[in-house]
């Protein structure tokens, strides 16, 4: 079977290797029709301003918006757990006749007084855009009434794409940056953007940063608190981990508070390794010991990992890996990563990836790699099958499409439950990777290859061979 690929996608899709010049159009709205594995407006701004644990997050719109809850986000805190309820204004017909802002008023008066948050995100939905209520209105009121920021997210869905999201979230984390008390923040301090502290990651990165002698003012937004961020722009240097999320703030808060941010990944041995000696090299005039510091955490951490992850990558040398993931920074770690454990990255894509980011994927990659943007189910399925794929990493949506291809799958969004950054994240993800690939069920569910498709379509439609 040929992969189906339509018209209006071929140019989103190169295969590395032959004359053609590099090209790959991105950051384009869906094509309709295709089902694209890519969220909408809304579910991006979620994904970014979900994990802070002591905001109340409303979403007004119908319920099904709201279906991205806290059951299949791995974000943890390590206090207040009010980010792991979902609220909705589960607008009806009604509403969308004579309008939703009474409606929203009633919810975020009564959730304020139940729950008493330090701040209230009010999430825009496709049907507010449409029927217009004013939230911005609603919120000044319901500020000036509780005392809390009342913060409205302008993420219709059907604005733009995942990455307007991103956007919308960032404007409104903009509003709460810069409104507290910076006193006794010290001078080599950072903020940690982009990270979700999924299955407790940021609490390896802060106690890597700790061992440097670096402070963390604020996580934005994993394990996430109003307060910090709030006060965020007192320090030093901010971290923007992942080419989409938060990248925005970043800029903003350059522009605004003169703060410098640098692009980093916990992801991987070498990128880990490298985000660290960048913190180091920046701040080394203030503080002169801090880089031998950090030559004793990497080397010590190092120690730890390396004996288990040569034994694995015995079983797993040769072998084919397939990724699909948000960001498209994560897929360059985790290129690397598969480097590592001896395995061949053979297919790689994203949802939101810009020109930028594709070109360096095609610089890092090797001959023959297919590089996708915005990828659907179909093309995804054929071309595992094509390039004889052993794992593929991605998230809860392409999850069933390597099982139904009796293929591997390593969980590597933000529903997963195991720590995968740091130098412990990468022995994790050796470990996981090792179990899936090695796993005997796959004697009982054989590999859908392209050399026995056209056995398969057969048996599916009921043709004896
Ligand atoms: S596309 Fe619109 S209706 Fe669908 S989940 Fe997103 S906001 Fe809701």
């Amino acid at each position: 079977m040929e992969p189906i690929i339509f018209d209006e996608r071929k140019d989103q899709i190169y295969r590395k290797g032959g004359n053609e010049p590099f090209e790959l159009a991105c950051n384009r709205d869906s094509l309709a029709g295709a089902v694209s594995q890519r969220a909408c407006v809304f579910c991006g701004s979620r994904v970014v301003l979900y994990p802070i644990a002591d905001a109340l997050h409303l979403v007004h719109g119908p319920i099904g918006c709201a279906a991205y809850t806290w059951d299949i986000r791995g974000s943890v805190s390590s206090g207040p757990e009010l980010h792991r309820l979902s609220f909705s204004t589960d607008l009806r017909e009604r509403d969308v006749i004579y309008g939703g802002e009474p409606k929203l008023e009633e919810a975020l008066r009564e959730l304020i007084k139940r729950h008493s948050p330090k701040a209230a995100f009010v999430y825009s939905t496709c049907i507010v855009g449409i029927i217009g209520d004013d939230m911005e209105a609603v919120c000044r009121k319901m500020t000036e009434e509780t005392g809390i920021p009342v913060i409205p997210v302008m993420s219709e869905g059907f604005k733009g794409n995942k990455r307007a999201g991103y956007m919308a979230a960032c404007q409104a984390l903009d509003r709460l940056v810069g409104t507290g008390d910076t006193t006794g923040i010290s001078p080599i301090s950072i903020n940690i953007l982009g990270d979700f502290n999924l299955a407790g990651e940021i609490w390896i990165l802060r106690s890597y940063f700790e061992r440097m002698g670096v402070e963390v003012v604020a996580n934005v937004t994993g394990d996430g608190r109003v307060a910090d961020i709030a006060r965020s722009h007192g320090a030093a240097l901010n971290l923007v981990q992942c080419s989409g999320a938060t990248q925005e703030l970043a800029k903003m808060m350059e522009e605004q508070y003169g703060i410098p941010y640098k692009h980093i990944s916990y992801l991987g041995i070498e990128d880990t390794a490298e985000s660290l000696y960048e913190v180091a090299r920046f701040f080394q005039d203030k503080d002169p010991g801090i880089m031998e510091r950090t030559q004793n955490l990497v080397r010590e951490e190092l120690a730890a990992i390396f004996p288990e992850i040569k034994e694995m990558r015995k079983d797993l040398e040769g072998k084919n890996a397939a990724i699909y993931v948000g960001g498209a920074f994560k897929a360059f770690s985790l290129i690397k990563a598969f480097r590592h454990l001896g395995m061949k990255v053979v297919l790689v894509g994203s949802q939101t990836g810009t020109e930028e980011d594709y070109r360096e994927l095609e610089a890092i990659t090797d001959e023959g790699t297919i590089i996708v943007d915005d990828s659907n189910p179909l093309e995804l399925s054929a071309f595992i099958k094509e390039k004889d794929v052993d794992i593929f990493v991605g998230g809860v949506k392409e999850r069933p499409i390597a099982y139904k291809l009796g293929v591997g799958f390593c969980d590597h969004n933000h529903e997963r439950k195991e720590a995968l950054e740091g130098f412990v994240g990468m022995l994790n993800f050796a470990r996981e990777v090792h179990r899936t690939v090695t796993s005997p069920v796959w004697n009982f569910m054989p590999r859908k290859r392209k050399s026995n498709l056209a056995q398969t379509v057969k048996t599916a439609v009921g043709e004896s061979s």
